[in-house]
């Protein structure tokens, strides 16, 4: 998984622990560790923006030692190599060369199950956005087609991971940004149940919403992940205190009897034709393997984008209050009072995405709009998690599209907020009722890009979701495509012929 890069020609080969390769096989140059973020800028994915210490310098010995992915074959619990989506790309927070005073706790999970930190993926700023562009940065590239976004807000993560840069990956979603992302870049990824997944030490952007998960190419490989993060923590007061769980004990269990619920609301206008036929085709599969699927409703689905983008920016603009020059990162260099500071710090400091929602929040919250809005949304949002409540009551997972459509162009939404959030028209409803959710890949567009289907859960109904994901992986490999980019060199060549 790792990959090697000859200093000499720069091809790029796998860390191969069985020939234990330390020579190009192409010119005998000699091949070093520097992985994911070389890589990551020889093809100007825009990745990451900071490698946390000397991982980009791997050793002999660090390859030999740990943990590699479930998928090489090495047992459970071990995992290699995490890339973390630590801190946002605030302009005063981590602006580099910056150092996070403390681990988050998924970190520090990840560093105790042995997992190297390649690096800081890069995403969309405050993880607002659908398409990584938002970024300080600059935007993330899709690896199967550089001059698309790779969804967002988790895009660094996701192409990372897509381009074979890292086995795993962690991203937060607070709307999509772990699902949609990997739906377009072709990968597995999962949102835990709110609370499952310690919040501590992520920069908040809507605090009810927030979850951490992990992205990976497989349900397998996220299985052995959220093994590692989730758990208790006393420091999120909103962590739950369950008994442990191991989320790959169902993996191997079979579909048969599998009642999957298929909400009439997703299959609408606005569904492009190429992901309706490729979720259509996956339905299929799920029947061959035993399940059976009946039609449910979530008659306030319609609700979701604009009750999220009131709830969400309310907690936005309260959560983002602290960075005012005084307490937390970034102060504007020239004023002449307190006021001008304040302005010109918060102004100068944030992105034109993160403004927009500080209004919009702040509007919402108002005395004389409060009820109208802010309160309003609460109750709808009430509504819609009894929706999925009754849908619950007669089947076992709900499926569906993770994304409307497929990767997009580079720029073609910026201009347009509303055409952006409507990206996230299928994954916002799950968060808005904490739920778990998952995105795996399904198949690909006319164009080649890559499908993700979405499978939702009831309340902590994690291992399953993964059952079901696991088993239709192994039955399909749409999972296992990899872009052309990601490819050993001579297996580049040989499809070229
Ligand atoms: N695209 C949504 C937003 O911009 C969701 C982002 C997320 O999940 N972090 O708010």
């Amino acid at each position: 998984m790792l990959r090697m890069i000859c200093r000499s020609c720069l091809r790029l080969w796998e860390a191969d622990r069985v020939h234990n390769r330390t020579s190009c096989p192409r010119c005998g140059g000699a091949l070093t560790f520097r992985t994911a973020i070389e890589v990551g800028h020889i093809f100007k994915l825009g990745t990451f923006y900071s490698v946390p210490f000397d991982a980009t310098y791997l050793d002999e010995q660090s390859i030999e030692h740990p943990i590699q992915m479930g998928s090489y074959g090495i047992g459970p619990g071990r995992v290699l190599a995490a890339i973390v989506e630590q801190g946002h790309d605030d302009r005063g927070i981590v602006w580099p060369p910056s150092v996070a005073p403390y681990d988050a706790h998924v970190i520090a999970r990840f560093d105790q199950a042995g997992a190297v930190n390649l690096g800081k993926a890069n995403m969309d700023e405050f993880a607002m956005g659908s398409s990584s562009e938002t970024s300080w940065f600059g935007a993330v590239r899709n690896p199967w087609d550089t001059t698309r976004v790779p969804g967002g807000s988790s895009g660094g993560s996701a192409a990372a991971v897509a381009a074979r840069l890292a086995p795993g990956a962690t991203g937060t979603d607070t709307g999509g940004s772990i699902r949609q992302p990997c739906a377009m870049c072709g990968v597995s990824g999962l949102k835990p149940t709110y609370g499952v997944v310690s919040r501590y030490g992520l920069i908040a952007f809507a605090s009810s919403l927030d979850q951490a998960g992990p992205m990976a190419k497989s349900a397998h490989d996220l299985a052995l992940m959220l093994n590692v993060m989730a758990g208790f923590d006393p420091r999120d007061s909103t962590s739950l205190e369950r008994a442990a769980e191991d989320y790959a004990r169902d993996l191997e269990r079979p579909l048969r009897g599998l009642r999957i619920g298929l909400p009439k609301e997703f299959f609408v206008a606005g569904l492009h034709g190429d992901v309706a036929r490729a979720i259509d085709a996956a339905i299929a599969e799920y029947r061959r393997l035993g399940a059976t699927t009946v039609e449910v409703s979530l008659p306030n689905m319609a609700l979701s984008i604009p009750v999220y983008y009131v709830l969400a920016s309310a907690e936005a603009s309260s959560n983002l209050a602290r960075y005012d020059g005084v307490r937390y990162g970034f102060r504007t260099r020239e004023y002449a009072d307190l006021g001008e500071m304040y302005e010109r710090t918060r102004a100068e400091g944030f992105g034109a995405e993160v403004r927009r929602r500080i209004m919009i929040g702040t509007y919402v919250l108002s005395h004389g709009y409060y009820d109208a809005y802010y309160l309003k949304a609460q109750k709808i949002r009430r509504l819609i998690a009894g929706d999925f409540a009754s849908a619950f009551s007669c089947c076992d997972v709900i499926a569906g599209p993770t994304s409307p459509t497929t990767a997009f162009a580079i720029g073609s939404r910026m201009a347009d907020p509303v055409q952006m959030y409507l990206s996230d028209f299928y994954t916002i409803a799950i968060n808005l009722a904490g739920l778990p959710g998952m995105s795996i890949p399904a198949g690909f567009d006319a164009a080649g890009l890559p499908i993700g289907i979405q499978l939702i859960g009831d309340y902590f109904a994690e291992a399953r979701l993964l059952n079901v994901a696991h088993q239709f992986q192994r039955a399909t490999d749409w999972h296992a495509r990899a872009p052309a980019m990601a490819r050993e060199p001579q297996d580049r060549a040989r499809e070229a012929k």
